[in-house]
Formats: structure tokens, sequence, C-alpha cells
């Protein structure tokens, strides 16, 4: 073998490996299906998006199917408990997303693809590539606040607060 051919092959398999590099979600089902769910989904170029998922106390049934869907909100506004905007009816059983006539969104909305993927890889082989991140909202350590931001959440302190602590930026 030429070494022009062995560098070749030698970077074919390195970046087949990259593909191989997966991470596992440590969040269960149970979790995505609990009734009110908040988690953020977040790219390798550290955008993300968070989401909610909840059931409804009246809820209407998938046509034929005995499973109660659940309800995907996207949020959109600065209050995390609160501004969110309707997504689409979640099947529990699969983790599917579907658009309703309600939903402002479309197949092709960025939005409505990643809580597809997340959910569909959570209730599958829980195989996501290395660098993308689900994690769910958890509560500011010093006021209780929910927390989505990616930064946050590693924290586990708001930014507020952090600053208030003294925090660097
Ligand atoms: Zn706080």
């Amino acid at each position: 073998m030429s070494l022009t051919r062995l560098f070749e092959a030698l970077a074919s398999i390195k970046q087949y490996v990259k593909l191989l590099s997966m991470t596992t979600i440590q969040l269960d089902k149970q979790f995505f299906m609990g009734g009110n769910a908040t988690f953020t989904v977040q790219n390798p170029q550290g955008e993300y998006y968070t989401f909610k998922i909840c059931q409804p106390n009246k809820s209407p049934r998938f046509r034929g199917q005995s499973v109660i869907p659940h309800f995907a909100s996207l949020l959109t506004g600065p209050d995390n408990e609160n501004s969110y905007t309707y997504l689409g009816m979640v099947n529990p059983e699969t983790g599917d997303v579907k658009l309703t006539r309600q939903s402002r969104y479309t197949e092709n909305s960025k939005p409505f693809q990643v809580i597809r993927w997340a959910l569909k890889h959570a209730l599958g082989d829980r195989q996501i590539p290395d660098g993308y991140q689900i994690n769910h909202a958890g509560h500011c350590g010093r006021c209780g606040r929910l927390l989505t931001v990616p930064e946050s959440l590693t924290r586990g302190i708001g930014p507020e607060c952090w600053s208030k602590m003294g925090g660097a930026a």
C-alpha cells in the first residue's frame, strides 16, 4: 500500500469513528411522558430549544387508539414557566410528534424537526451523536426558578443569581 493510500484509509477510518461516537440519553421515557416534562435540546454549535410535554386533564384520544396524547410546546418567551407556544401532539407510547390544526409550526420548521428527532431517539435507541445534549430543566440553586439555558443548567444557578453571587459572566 502506498503512503497516500494509507493516509486516505486512515482518514476515512477517523471519519467513521467520529460518526460512531455517540452519547446515551440519560433520561427515561417515564420522564418525557411524565405529564409535565421540560427539557432543552442542544446541538454541538450551542443552539438549543426548550420544550415542554404536558398531559392535559381533558385530552382527546388518537383516532382508533387507546393512548391519550400529550401536547408539546416550545419555549418562545422570557418566562421559563409560562412562555410556551403550542407545537403539536405527542403519542406517549411511540414519542411520535404530529402537527395539528392549532399548531403554528410546519413539518419544515426547525423546532418541530428537533423535537421529533429528540423524542425518536429518547424513546428509541437513546443514542445521539457526541456534542448533542438533551437535559431536563432544573431549578436555580439560589432562587428556585426554572432553568432552561444550557449554561445555567450546567451551573445549577440562573444568570441573575450568578451575577449577584459574584460569578463571572
Ligand atoms: Zn436564581
